[in-house]
């Protein structure tokens, strides 16, 4: 099977920075790295490399070939990944001395992608292949009406959290994966506990406290311990998350299987620095 993935791609340039500049202030960077990035470009990748085939949705501008590059580099399929004119999403990432950040995103090419280029995507669908979708891009709703009346089985990672977005596809989704602070912010929008929500599955992520998976029509609650590790750099844990659960669902594993080789592969992720050129490769994650 598949993983249908509409997706952001974003350039991560990270500036190592003495300090945040005041404003007014032109301020040298010690340092500078350009990689691979937006939550899309890394569930493509998490999920590959956990072994699942994605074609990923979305677009870049001509300045962003090199992101193309690597996720085909990386296997992804980038078949519909289309190139446009206009800049290439991008998030200009500010690090100081003492580990803070500073983040200012161009969304771009990402807010280009048209029901035009989604429908031409989900027409190499086949019932039973996995749609996967984030809120970096537009799109969303086409997107989600249309992998559901393909028969796709369709996921929602609900970041960066806006509520509005969450409400416009909840009718149609299998699987809502949110972080503790998502989870909370949708119950307070929408007055309905996570497991009153109409979606079969809800996976609640609370960082080194591991996560929560609901069974709604059960109501059936199971909690999931993470790992222990000493974490480095939590960027991408969230997006490695959903990406192997995705896989694992995808390669026929049950629910708690799915997310037992989630969590270990999200915090085999945070003791690495970096996103997605580092997300962790099947064979480097235990076993199911
Ligand atoms: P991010 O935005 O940092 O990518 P997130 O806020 O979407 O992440 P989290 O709940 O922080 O999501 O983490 C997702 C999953 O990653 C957790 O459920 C857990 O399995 C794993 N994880 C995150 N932080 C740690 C940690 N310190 N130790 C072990 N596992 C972790």
């Amino acid at each position: 099977m598949a993983i249908f993935n509409l997706g952001s791609v974003n350039a991560d340039l990270v500036y190592r920075v003495p300090h945040m500049p005041a404003p007014g202030e032109t301020l040298a960077a010690t340092g500078f790295q350009r990689g691979l990035g937006g939550k899309g470009a890394n569930m493509s990748v998490a999920a590959t490399r956990a072994g699942s085939h994605v074609e990923h949705i979305g677009a870049v501008g001509e300045d962003g070939l090199w992101l193309k590059a690597r996720l085909t580099e990386y296997g992804v399929g980038v078949g519909h990944l289309a190139e446009i004119a206009g800049p290439t999403g991008q998030a200009m990432i500010l690090l100081d001395a003492a580990g803070e950040n500073e983040i200012v995103i161009l969304p771009g090419s990402n807010r280009e992608i048209d029901r035009a280029m989604i429908t031409a995507a989900l027409a190499g669908a086949s019932s039973g292949d996995i749609a996967v979708f984030q809120n970096e891009t537009s799109g969303q709703v086409d997107f989600a009406r249309s992998a559901k009346a393909a028969g796709l089985r369709l996921a929602h990672a609900a970041a960066p959290f806006e509520a509005a977005a969450v409400a416009a596809v909840l009718p149609d989704l299998d699987l809502l994966v949110m972080n503790e602070v998502e989870a909370a912010q949708l119950e307070a929008a929408l007055g309905l506990a996570p497991e009153a929500l109409p979606v079969a599955d809800v996976v609640i992520t609370f960082g080194a406290r591991g996560c929560r998976w609901i069974a709604t029509a059960s109501g059936r609650s199971e909690d999931f311990a993470a790992p222990k590790v000493v974490p480095v750099d939590t960027t991408g844990a969230g997006d490695t998350f959903t990406g192997y659960l995705l896989a694992g669902i995808d390669q026929g594993h049950s629910m708690s299987a799915a997310i037992g080789l989630a969590q270990r592969a999200a915090a085999l992720m945070v003791t690495r620095l970096g996103t997605a050129d580092v997300i962790p490769r099947r064979d480097e994650v235990s076993d199911v």
